[in-house]
């Protein structure tokens, strides 16, 4: 069987390593880490920094096709990969992602909407953006925040001292955002294949807790005409970046319905995970079909489904806790562990999806099984 060489070995290439095993593919990753998550289910692992460009030449040479569950790999290195072997998504697709100004600079010239935005680099520019935004706003790092680290909210401008001195010294390049009075966040993962075949997952409705996903639920509380909108939105920048592979679209539906996109990630999404035990085919075996140049999968949801994380203050992610009986015995519900020596609060530990009759019976199954995983007794 082919090789695929994956860049990351977090918990997202842990799932595709599983995936892609059963498929009978070979795995080599690349990640700094001593024992990731990903590591224990590949067929080798490279273990050196993203930025070592001779290791990420050696992932080229031994794959036959390199993908990423990280989006933060160095874009120039890429581009020397993909002289030996595919890469996919490719270096273009990456560097759109990697840059909250750029997304949404592409969002908007495929005719897509966003919150109101400006580039900052300097204090002065930041008074001018937020004259120009409007307050309430959030300052965001350019580039690689996740889980809302590098963010700093603007209730007015007498908050622009404090927001700057946060996260000045976090980066050289910001954006400031109007900050969205959304009625429901909301997600979608499009896949699209070389051949230019897409299939896009049913909307998915997300919960956040202290900027981290809490809770995801699929299908959506939105009407129909606002699901196909958040749809045709995840497709038109599949199709508008020339994605190979997966693309998650992360979006706000406003209070008439409207859809603005919040940002992307061109790889398996935390809120897909539920597709896993819910959906015809797996968001990693569709990542995996994608990028293979196999047929896509269907992304129907067989089932309504919810996805709550398990995070390291949850103290209870461990299978020896008395509370993980009792959250097995939830029905319908399925344990995700990463395999994670240390449990940092704030880090994602594992996480449990329910199926139910209706997606409000999935969640309140998912956040039960959740409080007995937590339950410190
Ligand atoms: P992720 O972990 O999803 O990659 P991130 O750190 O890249 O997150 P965002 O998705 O931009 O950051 O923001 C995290 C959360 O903060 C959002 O899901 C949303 O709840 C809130 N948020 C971000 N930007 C805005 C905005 N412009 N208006 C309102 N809420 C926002
Ligand atoms: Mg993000
Ligand atoms: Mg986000």
């Amino acid at each position: 069987g082919a090789t695929i060489g994956m860049v990351g070995g977090g918990q997202l290439g842990r799932m595709f390593a599983l995936e892609a095993r059963r498929m009978g593919y070979r795995l080599i990753v690349l990640d700094p880490g001593e024992d990731t998550p990903a590591a224990q289910f590949c067929d080798g692992h490279i273990r050196a920094p993203f930025e070592d460009l001779n290791a990420c030449l050696e992932l080229a040479r031994r794959s036959d096709l390199v993908t990423l569950e990280w989006e933060n790999a160095d874009v120039a290195t890429l581009r020397e990969m993909e002289r030996i072997v595919p890469v996919r998504p490719g270096p273009a697709v990456l560097e759109v992602a990697q840059h909250r100004v750029r997304e949404k600079d592409a969002a908007r010239s495929l005719g897509v909407l966003t919150a109101e935005y400006r580039a900052v680099s300097t204090r002065a520019e930041l008074d001018e953006a937020l004259r120009e935004v409007g307050a309430p706003a959030i300052l965001k790092t350019a580039r690689m925040g996740y889980d809302g680290k590098g963010q700093a909210t603007l209730r007015d401008a007498s908050d622009a001292d404090a927001a700057w001195a946060a996260l000045s010294a976090q980066g050289d390049e910001f954006i400031l955002e109007a900050r969205v009075p959304f009625r429901m966040e909301v997600s979608v993962i499009c896949a699209r294949s070389a051949s230019g075949e897409t299939a896009c997952f049913p909307v998915a409705e997300n919960e956040h807790r202290n900027g981290i996903l809490h809770l995801t639920r699929c299908p959506a509380r939105v009407p129909p005409a606002v699901a196909e909108q958040a749809i045709a939105v995840a497709r038109t920048l599949a199709e508008g970046l020339g994605v190979i592979g997966l693309l998650a679209v992360e979006m706000f539906v406003d209070a008439d319905g409207r859809i603005l996109m919040n940002e992307i990630a061109p790889r398996p999404h935390n809120s897909g995970h539920h597709t896993l035990e819910a959906c015809g085919v797996s968001q990693f075996e569709q990542q995996l079909r994608a990028v293979c140049g196999l047929p896509l999968g269907s992304p129907a949801l067989l089932r309504p489904a919810a996805m709550v994380n398990l995070m390291g203050e949850d103290a209870g992610t461990g299978l020896g806790r008395p509370g993980a009986a009792d959250a097995l015995a939830v029905p319908e519900t399925a344990l995700h562990l990463y395999g994670k020596a240390s449990a940092r609060p704030g880090r994602k530990m594992g996480h449990l999806t329910s199926l139910g009759d209706d997606a409000d019976a999935a969640a309140e199954r998912a956040l039960r099984a959740w409080t007995a995983m937590s339950d410190p007794r």
